[in-house]
C-alpha cells in the first residue's frame, strides 16, 4: 500500500536498465536476482531500487515526470508493452492449451494484472500534491474514495482481450482491504470487470514486502490449479520470486513500491 512509502527527492536516472531504450519501447529488461531468472518486458520507464525501501520520486523530479505523462511516449510504451503481453498470451494459450475459450478456460490459464498504475492512472494525485509526487495518506483515501484514477486504455484493452480468450484473470493488489469496494466500484466505472479473483493484501504478514506478498498470492492461484502465463505491473515488484511464466511491466516514473 502507497501508505507505506518514503517520501524521497532524489535526482536520479528514471531508467531501469534499457541498453536498447533509443530503438524500441518494449524490450527485455533485468531487474536482478529477485525476478528468479523470469523474462520481464518492459519499457525501461521505472524507478531504482535504491534500497530494500518503498519511495516516492518528489518535486525533484517533477518537471521529467510531468513530460513524461502528458507526452506521447508514456502512450507508447504502454501501448508497446500491453502488445508484447497479449502476443504472448495468445501464443502460449493456443500452444499449450488450444484455440478454443473453453479450452483455454479448461487449462486453467491465467493471467495476474496489479491495479494502480497498471490498470487504473493516479497521475492526477501525484501532481496534484504538495510538494509534487510525494504521498500523503489522508488525501489517498480521499482520492481512491472518489475514484479520481482515469484509465489506462492499453492494459484495460488487454485485460478484456485475454478475458475473451477465455483466460482466467486474477487481480492482485497491495492494497488494504478497507478500500476494496471502493477499488471494485471504480475499476467498473473505468470498464474494467469480470476478473474471477481480487486478492488485497489486508492485514496479514505486515513485516512482508509487497514483492513477498505478490509472490505468496500466486503460490496460492498455482495451488489452486491455475498456470500463471504473465504477470502485468508497474513494479518489479508484481513479478518477482516466480510463480509466473512471464512479467510485462508498465511504466511508472512516480514511485517505487519494494
Ligand atoms: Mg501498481
Amino acid at each position: 500500500m502507497r501508505a507505506t512509502r518514503w517520501v524521497v527527492g532524489l535526482g536520479i536516472a528514471l531508467a531501469l536498465v534499457s541498453p536498447t531504450a533509443a530503438q524500441a519501447a518494449a524490450f527485455p529488461v533485468n531487474p536482478g536476482p529477485a525476478v528468479a531468472g523470469r523474462t520481464i518486458i518492459g519499457s525501461g520507464q521505472n524507478l531504482p531500487p535504491i534500497s530494500n525501501s518503498t519511495y516516492n520520486v518528489g518535486s525533484y523530479m517533477a518537471p521529467q515526470v510531468e513530460a513524461y505523462y502528458t507526452g506521447q511516449a508514456i502512450q507508447r510504451d504502454r501501448s508497446d508493452v500491453a502488445l508484447a503481453a497479449w502476443r504472448f498470451v495468445r501464443d502460449w494459450t493456443r500452444d499449450r492449451c488450444g484455440a478454443a475459450p473453453e479450452q483455454v478456460r479448461d487449462c486453467k490459464a491465467m493471467v495476474v494484472f496489479d491495479v494502480d498504475e497498471t490498470l487504473l492512472n493516479s497521475y492526477t494525485y501525484s501532481l496534484a500534491q504538495d510538494p509534487q509526487f510525494t504521498f500523503n495518506p489522508t488525501t489517498w483515501t480521499e482520492y481512491v474514495d472518489s475514484c479520481g484514477y482515469s484509465s489506462i486504455p492499453q492494459t484495460r484493452d488487454l485485460f478484456n482481450r485475454v478475458k475473451k480468450l477465455g483466460v482466467s484473470i486474477a487481480l492482485v493488489s497491495s492494497g488494504n482491504r478497507d478500500t476494496k469496494a471502493s477499488m471494485v466500484s471504480c475499476l467498473n466505472a473505468r470498464g474494467i470487470d469480470g476478473w474471477d479473483r481480487y486478492i488485497m493484501r489486508g492485514d496479514k504478514d505486515p513485516a512482508a514486502s509487497s514483492a513477498e506478498y505478490k509472490a505468496l498470492a500466486r503460490e496460492s492461484l498455482k495451488r489452486d490449479g491455475f498456470t500463471i502465463v504473465a504477470s502485468v505491473g508497474d513494479q518489479v515488484s508484481d513479478m518477482s520470486y516466480g510463480h509466473l511464466k512471464r512479467g510485462f511491466l508498465m511504466p511508472n516514473t512516480m514511485y517505487y513500491i519494494h
